[in-house]
């Protein structure tokens, strides 16, 4: 092997805290194989009092661009040059473009829940929409419902009800939307609402891998054959929320579709090239499956 072999390899990467669990190495690694790129992606675990140190030794190094999870995805905001549309909407970042020292801050999340969504519009327009959890993730939904869906009204459950309200009134100021109501985890009439809602979205981590039984409703009568269950847990494949929704005839979409389509808008932000998102989307699921 000639010592120059990696002289030209672009290095891209993955910060936050913890980063062990996460599945973008593997993606984005395959995806390299798979179009014969010469890149790597690193996985780097930063804690947030190092988030300034670890980006000016970014720069330096000259890394292209990075993934942004926990606990970073707002705080990154001070440090960036630019800000894309959907990120300074969101007021989240989860992919940096480095370009020459000048970074711009990119909300792909969105564009994971919008691929996933989008067959469904017709249906979702005009509805009562529900979505449980006010974190980084219920931000990028709800960003995606109000600006590409127009729902009717959009319900938001949160445990710590004052989230909510706080992502009531960032929505009702940045993009003029009201059409809103909030409620705590859970209310007394989760079923009624849920039942009535066409589409229902957990954007929290409850059923997730290890607590794979742990459910937001466990009331059959929270789903219908006329609604979509949307669960943003990828870990497992088929959630209990999922199973339940499904067991009632809800069309059911999981979190995996919506993990490839965010890595694909990275993949391609920093490398220009798509990502072949049928073939990982297949290799993910039996990986996660096993
Ligand atoms: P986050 O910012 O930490 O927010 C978590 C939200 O879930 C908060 O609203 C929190 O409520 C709520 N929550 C946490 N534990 C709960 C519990 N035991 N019972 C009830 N509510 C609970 O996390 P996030 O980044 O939004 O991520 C949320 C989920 O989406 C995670 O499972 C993550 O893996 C998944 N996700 C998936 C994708 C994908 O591509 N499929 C992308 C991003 C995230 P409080 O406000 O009361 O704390």
């Amino acid at each position: 092997m000639r010592n120059s072999f990696y002289e030209n390899t672009e290095v891209i990467g993955l910060i936050g805290q913890p980063v062990k669990q996460s599945y973008s190495p593997f993606i984005h690694n395959v995806a390299i194989e798979l179009t014969k790129l010469n890149y790597i992606y690193l996985p780097f675990n930063v804690p947030s009092s190092n988030l300034g140190n670890a980006l000016k030794g970014m720069n330096a190094l000259g890394i292209k661009g990075f993934n942004v999870t926990i606990p970073h995805k707002v705080k990154i905001l001070d440090y960036l040059n630019n800000l894309s549309e959907e990120a300074a909407d969101t007021g989240a970042v989860n992919t940096v473009v480095n370009d020459h020292g000048k970074l711009t801050g990119y909300n792909t999340d969105v564009y994971g829940v919008l691929e996933t969504l989008l067959p469904y519009k017709d249906e979702i327009s005009g509805n009562r929409v529900t979505v449980v959890g006010s974190g980084g993730a219920a931000r990028a939904a709800i960003y995606v419902l109000i600006r590409y869906f127009k729902p009717l009204k959009i319900h938001l459950v949160n445990r710590t009800e004052q989230r909510a309200e706080s992502l009531r009134v960032y929505f009702r100021d940045k993009l003029k939307f009201d059409s809103f109501k909030t409620h705590e985890l859970f209310p007394p009439d989760l079923v009624d609402l849920f039942s009535k809602s066409k589409l229902i979205i957990n954007a929290t981590p409850v059923g997730m891998y290890p607590d794979f039984d742990d459910n937001i409703t466990s009331i059959p009568e929270s789903f219908n054959k006329n609604q979509i269950a949307f669960d943003l847990v990828y870990n497992p494949v088929k959630t209990k929320f999922l199973q339940l929704a499904q067991s009632r005839g809800a069309i059911v979409l999981d979190g995996i579709t919506m993990l490839v389509y965010q890595a694909a808008k990275s993949f391609y932000l920093w490398t220009g090239v798509e990502m072949p998102v049928t073939d990982l989307n297949k290799s993910l699921r039996l990986l996660i499956s096993r």
